[in-house]
């Protein structure tokens, strides 16, 4: 037994899907113990939109550990954190015409960037329930499990999950049905039940939840109700956020302007813990030190996020590459899901296949793993097969990873229409 099975806690997770143990990575590839090399189509569940570590991003780093940059400061000021502060509005906020706000969450996982936005919405507007959505994933503590709809994760939290109504996401009802309506239906009837929320929160695709994918009309829809009701939007930009499906927030293109975003994960653009949650400027209330925390500025991670702003966001040139991947791997996804009679859906580079039969797609994953492709699952029984590439990733590294899903699928598919025959 080795000390991962005798020492580590059993929680553990991702291990078992991706059984070896990594030593080193670069770009889109990572290398385990053995020298066997993976194609990474998993990108740290988005933290590693940039690949692993990028030069640009590790000789800026370098430089400033080598310099003797301080590390730890809490939330005092920094020169590594002026220079983030001074690029992310320079690079991001203003060619958007965004007035945000940015507060340093109090821990560096994206889950403190939602609780922020909770505590933040709950304390300007004096209300106490968010609207959350089905399938919406919004992180581990007891505030976002609160929201989030998986009943596997929330059996984890031991108390009540309170202070949340969850209404159906875009088409959780089918095509057909208009979601929308049915939620100022809720707010508009005092007998509805539903008590007027602090917030809506959302993931413009939901990731974990299956790859959903809100459409353009909905979202419009949704911040106009938003606006009529004086209930704020928050969108959680986690995880679709940093230019995964092309524009750097996931809600710039549909001419949103939420009054908070939650970003994190690829933010510090090395996988270097960072979050931040962004407000308008009238939501700004907190009181100094009301919502704090040890590991506020984490400074490593300020100077490799403003490194990927200078190397990434300067132009468009990433956004373009985003658009053209994500065709090619819409049209192998399509292809598949054709022969096999799967759905598929996805927006950018974050694109899912779900097969019908359960288990499918856990062992289409398991056997691209074999094959030296790391990809993992999504969805309420792990039912989609979520791509989810480095956006940096080359041309041959997308096409080998590609073949090998597909072979992958092609080598399941048959063992399930043997099986099925049997
Ligand atoms: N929100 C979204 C949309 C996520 O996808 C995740 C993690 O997958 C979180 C929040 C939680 O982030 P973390 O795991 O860093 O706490």
């Amino acid at each position: 037994m080795d000390i991962f099975d005798r020492l580590e806690s059993n929680v553990r997770g991702y291990c078992r899907a991706f059984p070896t143990v990594f030593e080193t990575a670069s770009g889109h590839t990572m290398i385990d113990e053995s020298g066997r090399e993976y194609i990474d189509f998993f990108a740290g569940a988005g933290s590693l939109n940039y690949g692993h570590n990028h030069p640009a991003l590790k000789a800026r780093l370098l430089d400033y550990v080598a310099g003797d940059g301080i590390v730890h400061s809490l939330d005092m000021a920094t020169s590594a954190k002026r220079r983030f502060l001074d690029t992310f509005e320079e690079v991001i906020l203003q060619p958007r015409n965004l007035d945000y706000k940015v507060m340093f969450a109090p821990g560096p996982t994206g889950t403190n960037s939602v609780e922020a936005a909770l505590k933040l919405a709950r304390k300007v507007t004096g209300r106490h329930n968010i609207v959350s959505f089905t399938n919406g994933f919004h992180g581990m503590t007891l505030g976002s499990l609160a929201l989030t709809g998986n009943s596997g994760k929330r059996a984890g939290a031991g108390v009540p999950l309170s202070h949340v109504s969850h209404m159906p996401y875009c088409d959780y009802l089918g095509t057909e049905a208009d979601t929308i309506a049915q939620l100022e239906r809720f707010l508009e009837d005092s007998s509805s039940g539903l008590d007027l929320p602090a917030a809506f929160i959302l993931e413009t695709v939901q990731a974990e939840g299956g790859v959903n994918v809100a459409t353009s009309g909905w979202l419009k829809a949704l911040a106009e109700l938003a606006a009529r009701y004086e209930v704020l939007l928050i969108v959680d930009d986690i995880q679709v956020g940093c230019g995964r499906t092309g524009p750097f927030f996931s809600f710039e293109s549909f001419g949103l302007q939420p009054d908070i975003v939650c970003l994190s994960k690829s933010l510090s653009g090395y996988g270097l813990p960072f979050a931040i949650t962004l407000m308008k400027p009238h939501l700004d209330a907190f009181d100094p030190g009301e919502h704090n925390g040890t590991f506020r500025g984490h400074n490593a991670a300020f100077v490799t996020a403003t490194a990927a702003l200078d190397e990434f966001w300067r132009d468009d040139e990433l956004s373009r590459k985003v658009r053209r991947d994500a065709e090619l791997i819409r049209d192998t996804l399509l292809d598949l899901a054709s022969e096999y009679d799967a759905e598929i859906r996805g927006r950018g580079m974050i694109q899912g296949i779900q097969f019908e039969t359960p288990d499918v797609a856990s062992e289409i994953s398991r056997a691209a793993f074999e094959r030296g492709l790391i990809i993992e699952t999504a969805g309420p029984k792990d039912e989609v097969v979520k791509a989810l590439p480095p956006l940096t990733i080359t041309d041959e590294g997308l096409r080998e990873g590609l073949g090998i899903l597909r072979e992958s699928v092609e080598a399941v598919m048959s063992r399930e229409f043997v099986d099925s025959n049997r």
